[in-house]
């Protein structure tokens, strides 16, 4: 299959994982632009901020009092978007067979009373619509280091490998020790991602449903498993590898690409070559370093592709805490890193007008894209600064 055509047309491109469509309007650049590069220079963060609320031995607005921590360091978040002790919250009976015997019954009373059967209708049409159920959880936050102006990017593969540890510990612990069916660790990166904190960290909620994004995933994932027999991720890796033409990174154990159906300009989806359904099966630290090692990669290139802090959100999506084995089996561990920066460290892409209110679009293609990520160093525009001067 010859692809090279859609360079040219404007086309739509499918999303299997999201059962979604994605619209591609390459024409409208005939040729990928460099961008204009707006050099940060150095890092002016401090090492320690007296005001941050991660950092080491500072008191948190709730009250309590950070440790001294040397690696990483996870609280609960002090506030949490999720309660986890509440009232339950019974919605009303909507189980269709109930109300038609419920209506049936209103109906009958209602006609010897007399009466008209709207208001009854109106009743049940009301649960039908304005549903609602209640949520438990527990928000945490990790922090990735005790240095307030280190990033991703900034860390070593070790510190990094450390992170991914704290992440496994964190899985197994809320897995063991509370009744929660999802975990989704996320890390917002910069201040157009609404990130008002430098200080590097990222959050895992833990709630009491799948929530519906890892929910559309999974539900997608079955159903491919189920009509062609193998992953759905295993499949499309394969033919990633075959083509290469969308790959940014790749080491012994994990790809990086843009996706063939990637939204964001510079989107990319890191997919493990082994079918883990977890991060606990990164069980060696020759796992947790091939793992850090594709993450510092993907980040130092977002650094240096606009030679600025690249903002953006990242999160893993793997098998639930709890779950069928249908649902295990169907899961295949990957990150999705979702930046908005365009086309320089200032012209972001916003998602509105065509693209709210009838369906995604993009300029340059994934192909694009990740010729521009594949070809930078791997070595941080900020460190060379530094050795410069
Ligand atoms: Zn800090
Ligand atoms: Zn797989
Ligand atoms: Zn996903």
């Amino acid at each position: 299959m010859d692809e090279s055509v859609l360079d040219d047309i404007s086309h739509r491109r499918y999303n299997p994982l999201r059962d979604n469509w994605i619209l591609v309007s390459p024409h409208r650049t005939k040729r990928p632009w460099l961008g204009q590069q707006e050099t940060q220079g150095k890092n002016t963060l401090p090492d320690y901020d007296p005001e941050c609320y991660l950092c080491p031995g500072n008191k948190r607005s709730g009250g309590a009092q950070n440790p001294d921590f040397k690696n990483t360091f996870v609280f609960v978040n002090d506030f949490s978007a999720v309660k986890e002790e509440q009232a339950d919250y019974d919605p009303p009976q909507s189980d269709a067979s109930f109300l038609v015997v419920l209506g049936l019954l209103q109906c009958q009373v209602a006609i010897e009373a007399g009466a008209n059967a709207e208001s009854y209708r109106r009743i049940d049409k009301t649960s039908l619509l304005l549903k609602a159920e209640g949520v438990k959880g527990k928000c945490y936050v990790v922090c990735f280091s005790p240095a307030h102006n280190k990033t991703l990017a900034d860390m070593s593969i070790p510190e990094i490998s450390t992170i991914v540890g704290t992440w496994q510990s964190l899985y197994r612990d809320v897995q063991s020790n509370t009744p929660f069916r999802s975990i989704q660790i996320f890390e917002n990166k910069g201040a157009a991602m609404g990130c008002s904190n430098p200080h590097p960290h990222c959050q895992a909620w833990t709630t009491s449903h799948l929530p519906e994004e890892p929910a559309a995933e999974l539900k997608n994932m079955m159903e491919y498993q189920q009509a062609h027999g193998s992953c759905m991720l295993c499949d499309y890796l394969a033919v990633e590898l075959e083509k290469r033409e969308r790959i940014v990174a790749e080491n012994d154990a994990w790809v990086a690409v843009c996706p063939w159906w990637a939204f964001w300009p510079f989107e990319t989806l890191v997919l493990s070559k082994r079918c883990i359904k977890t991060i606990l099966e990164l069980e060696s630290d020759k796992d947790r370093e091939l793992f850090a090692d594709i993450i510092s990669t993907i980040a130092i290139k977002y650094d240096n592709l606009f030679e600025t802090q690249f903002p953006y959100s990242m999160g893993i999506h793997q098998a639930p805490l709890r779950g069928t084995d249908e649902e295990h089996a169907a899961n295949h561990v990957h990150l999705h890193f979702l930046p908005p920066l365009l086309r320089s460290a200032t012209v972001k892409k916003f998602q509105v007008g065509y693209e709210l209110l009838a369906e995604p679009q993009r300029d340059i293609t994934p192909e694009q894209a990740a010729r521009r990520l594949q070809g930078l160093g791997a070595e941080l525009y900020r460190k060379k600064l530094e050795g410069g001067s």
